[in-house]
């Protein structure tokens, strides 16, 4: 399955709209210092690197193409070290140089033809810029808390979704997100706000708002299932959410997609997270009925319907 490049494929979704509207990643990291905001030259100098990598995660995208237009983009992906020595420059600080470090060892990937390799290295270089996210191990932690944490029952479910192994969720504590969210916003001129629900990022992390997670949380360890009314859409948002962001981890960044195939991956979403297959039923329905048409369940494409482009089962009359 074609996957695009998600470190700079996902900031670009970032940029645009935001997602809103396994096992443990080692030692948990030294009661944590809170990584300083970018500088103006920082934010200067990481334009040029995103857009820079941006250019080189689409030429890859390219070079898997049989054929002239695939070996054109393998050639340029041979000169990506040159080219970014010339065109990006040298980083102003100490951090930003071990980003370009990464990316420049993308660039030795790529210039060996490791496609594959070069990508990994893209996306894991977010861990050198976003030290607030990214850059930070969590402990794994399951069940009823609010620190920041890799989440195993979530991230079960979402490399079952994804079909992605080795996909994790990442819920924050509340100080953490607002940190993580100044990071990412002063990167992004603002465009990244505390409306996002969650993101992706590295290509297979799942990050989610702390309200999101503390529903999930309870819906999953509680067995709450609220019969109707306001906290029932809240819930169904919340697993439209989730299943949103695991068709980036396994589809890439296109928001209507992620959000149509992520209405019909709901049912089971709510299913793995332990609900009775009627209440799953009743949770994608009410996405569908009361989220999706009134614009409050992200991206919509007129394909998004039974029988539609977008219909990942045309056959079947069962929707979303
Ligand atoms: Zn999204």
């Amino acid at each position: 399955m074609k996957r695009a490049p998600v470190l700079w494929a996902s900031l670009l979704v970032l940029l645009t709209a935001g997602c809103g509207g396994g096992g443990g990643e080692g030692p948990a990291a030294p009661l944590h210092r809170v990584a300083p905001l970018p500088s103006a030259r920082e934010v200067a100098w990481f334009r040029q690197m995103a857009a820079f990598a941006d250019a080189v995660s689409n030429l890859s995208e390219q070079a898997a193409a049989p054929g002239p237009a695939g070996l054109k983009a393998l050639a340029a992906l041979r000169s990506c070290g040159p080219i970014f020595r010339s065109s990006v420059g040298a980083a102003p600080s100490r951090r930003q140089r071990a980003a370009a470090q990464a990316v420049l060892g993308a660039c030795a990937d790529f210039a060996r033809d490791h496609l594959r390799a070069g990508d990994r290295a893209l996306n894991e270089s977010s861990s050198t810029i976003f030290l607030r996210s990214d850059g930070r191990h969590l402990p794994e932690r399951g069940g009823l808390t609010a620190e920041s944490r890799v989440e195993p029952r979530l991230s079960q479910v979402v490399a079952a979704l994804s079909g992605v192994p080795g996909t994790v969720v990442r819920c924050w504590s509340l100080p953490d997100w607002l940190a993580l969210i100044d990071e990412r916003g002063a990167y992004t001129g603002g465009a990244v706000d505390l409306r996002a629900d969650g993101f992706v990022s590295e290509g297979r992390r799942v990050n989610l708002a702390p309200r999101m997670c503390e529903r999930l949380v309870r819906f999953v360890y509680r067995g709450e299932r609220p019969a109707r009314g306001r906290t029932k859409l809240q819930l169904a948002n919340t697993v439209l959410t989730l299943a949103h962001e695991t068709v980036h981890v396994s589809q890439g960044a296109n928001e209507a997609v992620a959000t149509c195939y992520g209405l019909q991956r709901m049912r089971r979403a709510s299913v793995l997270l332990g609900a009775p297959r009627r209440y799953a039923n009743s949770l994608a329905e009410l996405a569908w009925t009361g989220l999706y048409p009134y614009g409050l369940a992200k991206a919509h494409s007129p394909q998004c319907h039974n029988g539609g482009k977008l219909d990942l089962h045309p056959r079947s009359r069962v929707w979303p």
